[in-house]
C-alpha cells in the first residue's frame, strides 16, 4: 500500500459490520437500511433488466431518464435549473462522486477545508488526489454539534482549492442552517473557493431544520458541485447510483476522473431510479416522517440508558457521549460493545483529524425496523 493511504487500513464500517456478524450482534454501526426502498422502485428495476435497459453500458453522463429526473428534482424541490446534458453526471454512488470530485479538481498540494468530524472517504480521496486536509471541527453547543464561522474563516489559506461540505452531516446529524450556509457562500465567493456539497441526506431532515443546498445562494452556482444519491432518499444502498448537477466546465472536469473510475456503473438501477424520483411527494415526506419516529425512539432509549444523547436536526445517525456511562474512549467501548450488549456502533474518532476531540462520542444508526431499535435499546439498558 503506497504512502498515501498507509493511514487509512481498513474502513471502519466493514470492521464494524463484520464484528456484528460474528458476534450477532444488532448493527447500529454501518448506516443501511433493513427494509428495501419503495416496491414499485424495484419493479421498474426488474422491468429494465426483462426489457434490456442498461444491461449493457450505459451513456457515460448516464441515462437521459435519470439526467432528466434528477434535473427535474432540483428544479422541483429547490427551483434549481440544470441542463440534463452538460450538468448532470450520474456516478456509482455518491462514493464515486467524491473521489471524482477531488480527483478532477484539485493539484497537488491544494488544501481541501472539510467539517471535521468528516464522512471517512473524504480523508481517503483527498490523500489519492494528493491534497491536503484541512478540518475545522464542529463542536458540541447547546445539543448540537455546531460550526464556528470565524473557525472556518481562519482555515482558508492562499492553497485553499475547495471547501467540502457536508449538510445533513454525518455523524453529527447536524443541519447547516441558511444563516451559516450564506456565510459560507461568501467566503467562498470571497476567496474564489469551489465548493463541493454531500447532500445526500437531503430528504431525511426533521422538525423545523430545512434543507437549503449552497448552489442556491448567490455566485454559488458557477463554482458549487452538488452530490446526491438514490441510496439513501430510496433505500438502495446496493444499486449504487449517484449523481453531481454543476455548471457545464464542472460536470466535464469530474467526468474526466469519473471516466477512467468505473467508466460507467448501475445500468438498470438508473432506470429505476429515474422513476424513483418522479415518485409524489407524499413518498419522501412518509419516508421522512418514518425516520424522525425512529429518531425518537432510538434518542430517548439512549438516553434511558445512560448516554448523552445529541439529537439530530437530519440523516439517520445519532450521535451519543458515553462519558455519562463511565467511559471516554469510544473504540475500545465500540470494540466491547457486541460483546458486553450485543449491539454495534461506530467510534466517531474514526472521523477526526484531532482524534482526542471525538474521542467521547459514538454513532448509532437509526435507519431500521422499529422492533430492531427496540431490542436495541432493551440491551443497551440490561448492559448499562
Ligand atoms: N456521503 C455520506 C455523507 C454518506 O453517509 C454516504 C453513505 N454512507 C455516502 C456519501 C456514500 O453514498 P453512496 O452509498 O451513494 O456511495
Ligand atoms: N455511509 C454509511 C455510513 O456512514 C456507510 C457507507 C459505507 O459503508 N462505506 O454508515
Amino acid at each position: 500500500l503506497n504512502r498515501r493511504l498507509a493511514e487509512f487500513g481498513t474502513t471502519i464500517f466493514a470492521e464494524m459490520s463484520a464484528l456484528a456478524v460474528t458476534t450477532g450482534a444488532i448493527n447500529l454501526g454501518q448506516g443501511f437500511p433493513d427494509t428495501d426502498g419503495p416496491e414499485e422502485v424495484r419493479e421498474a428495476a426488474v422491468r429494465a433488466l426483462r426489457d434490456g435497459r442498461g444491461n449493457q453500458y450505459p451513456p457515460g453522463p448516464g441515462v437521459p431518464e435519470l439526467r432528466a429526473a434528477v434535473a427535474a428534482h432540483q428544479q422541483r424541490r429547490y427551483g434549481l435549473s440544470f441542463d440534463p446534458d452538460t450538468e448532470v453526471l450520474v456516478t456509482a454512488g455518491a462514493t464515486e462522486a467524491i473521489a471524482a470530485c477531488l480527483l478532477a479538481l484539485l493539484e497537488p498540494g491544494d488544501e481541501v477545508v472539510a467539517l471535521e468530524p468528516y464522512y471517512d472517504s473524504y480523508a481517503a480521496c483527498i490523500a489519492m488526489a494528493g491534497g491536503k486536509r484541512v478540518p475545522v471541527t464542529l463542536r458540541p453547543y447547546e445539543g448540537a454539534f455546531r460550526l464556528d464561522l470565524d473557525e472556518l474563516r481562519d482555515a482558508v489559506t492562499d492553497r485553499t482549492r475547495l471547501l467540502l461540505l457536508n449538510t445533513p452531516h454525518n455523524p453529527t446529524g447536524t443541519v447547516l442552517t441558511r444563516e451559516e450556509l450564506a456565510a459560507i457562500a461568501e467566503l467562498a465567493v470571497e476567496r474564489d473557493l469551489l465548493v463541493v456539497t454531500d447532500e445526500v441526506y437531503e430528504h431525511l431532515v426533521f422538525d423545523d431544520a430545512e434543507h437549503v443546498p449552497i448552489a442556491t445562494f448567490p455566485g454559488m452556482r458557477e463554482r458549487t458541485v452538488t452530490i446526491g444519491s438514490a441510496g439513501k432518499t430510496f433505500s438502495f444502498t446496493g444499486w449504487k447510483v449517484g449523481w453531481i448537477t454543476a455548471a457545464p466546465a464542472l460536470v466535464t472536469a469530474v467526468r474526466s476522473a469519473k471516466q477512467y473510475l468505473t467508466y460507467v456503473a448501475s445500468g438498470p438501477f438508473q432506470y429505476a431510479v429515474a422513476e424513483a424520483l418522479a415518485l409524489p411527494e407524499t413518498y419522501f415526506t412518509a419516508f421522512r416522517d418514518d425516520m424522525r419516529a425512529k429518531r425518537d425512539l432510538l434518542a430517548a432509549g439512549l438516553a434511558d440508558a445512560g448516554f448523552g444523547v445529541h439529537r439530530p436536526a437530519g440523516t439517520y445517525f445519532v450521535t451519543t457521549d458515553i462519558r455519562p456511562l463511565g467511559f471516554s474512549d469510544g473504540f475500545a467501548f465500540c470494540r466491547a460493545l457486541p460483546e458486553r450488549a450485543g449491539v454495534v456502533a461506530i467510534p466517531n474518532a474514526v472521523f477526526y483529524d484531532h482524534r482526542e476531540a471525538g474521542a467521547p462520542f459514538v454513532r448509532f444508526a437509526f435507519c431500521k425496523r422499529t422492533a430492531v431499535l427496540e431490542e436495541a435499546v432493551r440491551r443497551l439498558k440490561t448492559s448499562a
